[in-house]
């Protein structure tokens, strides 16, 4: 790779100071320019190179210009771009039949993101409860997305701050305490909403005991359960889904991130008892399912559905905590514990290194190394599922580095 694709000439630093006064403040962006990438390594405008072990925040599951998705993005965008979901759509019914072949779903309803995945998934359980049933409980520490209602749901004040009132009818329980979640169901509940495993929230996990009580307590209220996997979904935990492994089945499914692996597109799942509450013209989107991600997001789980691929991700997702068990030996003082699920992996801080993670991530930057700080507790791992024990290796020993040169007080 040369590294200049795209972006002959203006250095970095230039094409950093242009972006830096036109765009909305939103973002606080590593200092890089990405200017290309292949498999888990990106490139940036200064010609250096990067691991990417954040992989566009648990998006590109299989990497960077994987050959088999550049194919299909490239043979339907020479067929159409859009026709809109008035018609019949390719891509789309085989996704759809893809999802629903290989989990409790038996349809579909396509979408551009997660927010938009959670807020039809919201709707969807409002419709189907009837009146007065509209409220829906998650828990805090979670993370749903950025429009109102998705933020209304999630449980952490600090992204919610300044744009009150923040929509009706969204409780939050507190994380992991089934007691009292419980005692909040009232007449107007209609879903809880969770991540199984949190992970904006700091790669946080809930257990198979917390999951199945929270199975029990909505069907015992007919309340639905409502399955976040935006994040741990499409092979990440090392399962299709999370889901698969805890023993616990949702009602409804939400799914984005990975699915079209760097393509925007989202989805929800759900069974047919539920699903046929939304009837024509009750919910919609004008790119929901565009062809090309949606062709996308077929070449992706193609791959992922593929004999052998999960079990891959489970064993590298196992060399890979056993290699951060070993610096969380090394590193007490920093690293307080590994916790996680196949290759979505987090190094809880102690209380006292908390204040460095920002400079640890920082540090791993500049050695070529890209990681991130998740929920102001854990540096969180979500690198490609096609990574090999070579990088994994290479992030651990710079991770050793990095860990050996911070001082914690
Ligand atoms: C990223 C994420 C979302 C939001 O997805 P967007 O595509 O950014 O709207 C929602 N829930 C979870 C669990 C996520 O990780």
């Amino acid at each position: 790779m040369d590294g200049t694709n795209g972006a002959k000439m203006a250095s970095g630093a230039n094409w950093r100071e242009r972006g830096e006064a036109v765009f909305m403040g939103t973002y606080s962006r590593y200092p890089q320019v990405i200017v290309s990438g292949k498999g888990c390594r990106l490139v940036d405008a200064d010609g250096r190179e990067y691991l990417d072990f954040l992989a566009g925040i648990a998006v590109t599951a299989l990497g960077h210009c994987h050959p088999a998705v550049t194919e299909a993005i490239r043979l339907q965008a020479a067929s159409y771009l859009h026709v809109s979901n008035l018609f019949h759509m390719v891509p789309q019914i085989e996704l759809a039949e893809l999802l629903t072949a290989h989990t409790f779903a038996d349809r579909v309803f396509l979408c551009n993101s997660g927010a938009e995945a959670n807020e039809a998934a919201i709707k969807l359980a409002r419709i189907h409860a009837g009146p007065g049933r509209f409220q829906v409980i998650s828990l805090s520490g979670s993370f749903h997305g950025r429009t109102l209602a998705t933020l209304a749901a999630t449980g952490q004040t600090k992204f919610q701050q300044g744009f009150e009132p923040m929509p009706e009818g969204f409780l939050h329980a507190p994380f992991g305490d089934i007691d009292a979640l419980a005692a909040m169901i009232g007449p107007a509940t209609c879903a809880i909403l969770c991540e199984p495993l949190q992970g904006e929230g700091g790669v946080r996990p809930l257990d198979r005991e917390y999951l199945q009580a929270l199975r029990a307590l909505c069907d015992r209220h007919r309340l639905l359960l409502i399955f976040d996997e935006i994040q741990t979904g499409i092979g990440r935990t090392g399962t299709f889904f999370a889901y698969q492994q805890l023993g616990v089945e949702p009602d409804i499914l939400t799914s984005s991130k990975a699915l079209g692996n760097g393509l925007p597109i989202g989805a929800i799942l759900a069974k047919e008892a539920i699903a046929t509450a939304f009837t024509p013209g009750s919910h919609g989107t004008t790119f929901g399912g565009n062809p090309v991600a949606a062709a996308a997001a077929v070449a992706t789980l193609r791959v992922i559905l593929a004999d052998g691929f999960l079990a891959e991700v489970r064993a590298r997702g196992e060399y890979f905590r056993t290699g951060l068990e070993k610096l969380r030996q090394r590193f007490p003082q920093t690293i307080a514990g590994v916790r996680g699920m196949g290759l979505i992996l987090g190094a809880v801080l102690t209380p006292e290194a908390v204040p460095q993670g920002t400079e640890i991530v920082q540090r791993m930057l500049a050695r070529g190394c890209i990681i991130n700080f998740a929920g102001n507790t854990a540096l969180r791992f979500v690198p490609p599922l096609v990574v090999s024990e070579e990088e994994i290796d290479q992030v651990l020993t710079t991770l050793g580095e990095v860990l050996a040169e911070i001082t914690v007080r």
